[in-house]
């Protein structure tokens, strides 16, 4: 399998999730102007195992460390499991800030209605005294 239009660069790496050696392509800039060496570059792809026919239909998530030659320093995977969810920082604290929102106003909402009760309450004890 050769790509002579983009003549991009075959690398291999060692998957700890799977234990089989995977093959990625990267263009051929792909190291150029990052902001730090080795750099990270996360994927996902799906879980291939001989042994394992269950799971591969399950993610794994890796991330690679990228040196400026595109040699591969290091490899990290995870399989992700139907009850987990992965979710971007910014997702979570998009999420977290709506609940908040909605949290407040439910508590102002609770707080007027209870000072609303009170306020009922005394108008009711008044009116018995009388
Ligand atoms: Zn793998």
């Amino acid at each position: 399998m050769v790509d002579s239009s983009k003549k991009l660069v075959v690398k291999q790496y060692q998957c700890p999730v799977c234990k089989k050696i995977h093959t990625i392509k990267f263009e051929p800039d792909f190291a150029k102007n990052r902001v730090k060496y080795p750099f990270t570059y996360a994927f996902m792809h799906k879980f291939e195992s001989p042994t394992n026919i269950e799971d591969h239909e399950k993610d794994v998530l890796t991330t690679l460390y990228i040196d400026a030659h595109l040699n591969i320093r290091g490899v990290e995977a995870v399989l992700a499991d139907d009850n987990t969810n992965i979710l971007s920082k910014e997702t979570s604290y998009e999420m977290i800030t709506k609940l908040t929102k909605v949290i407040l106003e439910m508590q102002s909402e609770l707080d007027e209605m209870q000072e609303k009760y009170t306020a009922l309450k005394l108008k009711c004890e008044q009116a018995n005294i009388k």
